[in-house]
């Protein structure tokens, strides 16, 4: 099997990219990010705080994920009950970078996304997956762009589906992600010593995949 690891902070582009990317290769996309946001949902919905570690622990066990890759990409289930577009909401996001802090929720889901890429080629997307999920992946990739860049993508992106988007608010939402992700104790977002970053700050889409698919392929 041939494991890709993409990570990289919130708005590089990293899911479309890598999506796109996974598409060309016949590789199977797996979002990571999708999974936490479904346990982060769960806590919302439940009225845990995402921000009480010790209360998202004790809850866990209630939480069945459920992940099918479909045609339309890849679909997330939340005991049962389809949740795909219900964790894409900007408190889903906020409520995700707290309770992705907590050891016992990445320990929780570090078999699932191993079982992944031991049945499949995959091209994985998140946070830590060339440093603890899949070390010994054969490419590694830290996908970024500059917070500015990634705000006005960002910003065009949720005015496009029709929801509220201020640059500036989003911006600093943006900042205020990547510093609770890098300074986080558990699986801080940092690129892996064998890393190969690609920035895609100057790239338009087809430039930033066509650059993803020839690290691949020069290793395949
Ligand atoms: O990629 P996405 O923006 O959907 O991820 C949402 C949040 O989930 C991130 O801000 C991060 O806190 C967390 N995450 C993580 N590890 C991953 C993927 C996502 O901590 N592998």
């Amino acid at each position: 099997m041939f494991a890709v690891a993409i990570d990289g902070p919130a708005g590089a582009g990293k899911s479309s990219v890598a999506k796109a990317a996974a598409k060309e290769l016949g590789f199977l996309y797996v979002d990571t990010g999708a999974i936490y946001r479904t346990i982060a949902l769960y806590m919302l919905e439940n009225g845990i705080a995402p921000t009480d570690p010790a209360a998202v622990e004790a809850a866990l066990p209630q939480v069945k994920v459920g992940l099918a890759h479909t045609a339309e990409g890849q679909k997330m289930s939340l005991n049962g009950e389809d949740v795909t577009s219900r964790i894409r909401t900007e408190e889903v996001s906020a409520a995700t970078s707290a309770v992705a802090a907590v050891p016992a929720v990445r320990a929780y889901l570090l078999g699932l996304q191993r079982d992944l890429a031991r049945d499949n080629n995959v091209l994985m997307d998140g946070r830590d997956i060339g440093t603890v999920v899949l070390p010994d992946a054969q490419l590694k990739v830290f996908l970024t762009a500059s917070p500015e860049e990634r705000a006005r993508r960002r910003t065009a992106q949720l005015a496009e589906s029709g929801q509220p988007a201020d640059y500036k608010q989003i911006l600093e939402e943006i900042k205020a992600r990547d510093h609770q992700d890098s300074t986080r104790a558990a699986a801080p977002l940092k690129p892996a010593p064998d890393s190969v970053l690609l920035d895609t700050s100057g790239l338009s889409f087809e430039g930033s995949v066509a650059a993803l698919v020839g690290l691949v392929r020069e290793r395949q």
